[in-house]
């Protein structure tokens, strides 16, 4: 069985605001198991919403779609949905008193315009709307012998997530077609190499097809690796993707730090708690970055003991004519001994040639490395940052 989402408003397709409910809504359907093969987003222009309507009703089983139910005159969604499957729209009684009291209850009269919330394309059902006078729409259609179930529900993401979980859910679960299978996801984050490289170390493992299926994106730096399951629980898909995460970890060893909702500083938080040790950071080129991210991770936070913006290493460690990394394991040092911390990770300067050197001293000494910018200027911070988290990580996994 597949889903399709269409979303629908000008404010979505002109780029004004960004279409939310489809992500939501996408989970929630992989939580019941259901996999989405479509989100369409559609301004509100009637002649072209019928056609994806009926596109949808060709290539779909379950419609869902996220606004127009509004009372002004850009609202088209009933109207194409009766145009689109050929219901003409009734007035629903009982529907329009729920309106009116609605409005009578906050002491005014309905107007006019907000009669045409109670017209629904025959044979539908109401889908009630708790938090708003938009009810919803949920119509059974019949497309060449294939059932077709679509749900219409108002653009506000309050209203939408309500009427969701009080009464979507449990309609698509109780259809007869309803999958008894759920999708689960389980992540390895990896950093450390570029994403193309990690491929080349998991030969066959992101071919589509592939059973569990493993996806790879990459943001800042950071790779994620997903494994995808469908089984008919949670032990279930636990188990299916169980021996790909192992030999992932496998072949990976510690490029993978984490999994799912793991970033670099909380893998680094928990292994600087377990030792029951402390960090502390001097930044030139990530420019307070590190300590917003430690002080942001709620296993880092506890074991962060402050940080310094040195623009120029030279001033913080009082030195002239020393190279760049050698300042940078003069911070390090510097830092450490200062705040009386366990670690000291200090990053420089980015130079002309691009250029930069980070370090972190402990108690046996200094270490540092070198990199240069690449990519686009927005990660150039968040890639330096991690990297000198990284070489905290490894500082601590050669000593522990
Ligand atoms: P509508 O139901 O089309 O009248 O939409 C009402 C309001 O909900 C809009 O003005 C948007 O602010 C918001 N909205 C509509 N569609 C979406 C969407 N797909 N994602 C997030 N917000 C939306
Ligand atoms: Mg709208």
């Amino acid at each position: 069985m597949r889903a399709e989402i269409v979303a629908i408003g000008d404010e979505l397709t002109s780029g004004q605001r960004l279409d939310t409910n489809s992500q939501w809504l996408s989970q929630q359907l992989g939580n019941l198991g259901i996999s989405v093969g479509f989100h369409t987003t559609a301004a509100d222009d009637l002649a072209p919403l019928v056609d994806c309507l009926r596109i949808a009703a060709d290539r779909a089983e379950i419609i869902l779609v996220s606004g127009g139910l509004g009372p002004t005159a850009d609202d088209l969604t009933r109207e194409a949905i009766s145009l689109a499957f050929e219901r003409p729209l009734a007035l629903d009684a009982e529907s329009l008193a729920q309106i009116e009291r609605r409005f009578a209850s906050r002491g005014t009269t309905m107007p006019e315009r907000n009669r045409v919330q109670a017209m629904f394309p025959t044979g539908c059902q109401v889908i009630p709307n708790p938090n708003g006078t938009a009810p919803g729409i949920d119509l059974t259609l019949d497309r060449s012998g294939r059932t077709v179930r679509l749900f219409a529900l108002p653009g506000v993401p309050i209203e939408l997530k309500e009427m969701w979980a009080q009464t979507v859910a449990a309609a698509i679960g109780g259809t007869s077609t309803a999958p008894t299978k759920v999708i689960r996801h389980y992540e390895l984050k990896c950093f450390g190499v570029g994403e193309s490289r990690l491929e080349e170390m998991l030969p066959d493992m992101i071919r589509r097809g592939r059973e569990p299926q493993v996806g790879i994106t990459v943001h800042q730096a950071t790779i994620t690796l997903r494994v995808t399951t469908n089984g008919k629980d949670d032990v279930e898909c636990q188990a299916q993707a169980q021996p790909t995460l192992d030999e992932i970890r496998t072949i990976l060893g510690p490029l993978v730090f984490g999994e799912t909702g793991d970033e670099l500083q909380d893998a680094v938080g928990r292994m600087l708690a377990a030792a029951n040790q402390t960090v502390a950071c001097c930044e030139s080129a990530t420019a307070g970055l590190i300590a917003l991210l430690l002080s942001e991770s709620p296993t880092a936070a506890p074991q962060f003991r402050g940080g310094r913006i040195a623009p120029q290493l030279e001033a913080y460690v009082d030195k002239g004519g020393e190279s760049s990394q050698a300042l940078a394991e003069q911070a390090a040092q510097k830092i450490k001994a200062e705040s009386a911390s366990d670690y000291g990770v200090a990053i420089g300067p980015i130079d002309d040639s691009g250029n930069y050197h980070f370090a972190v001293a402990d108690q046996q000494g200094v270490i540092s490395n070198a990199s240069q910018t690449v990519g686009h200027p927005e990660i150039h911070r968040p890639r330096a940052a991690k990297q000198a988290l990284d070489l905290l990580r490894q500082r601590m996994m050669s000593a522990g």
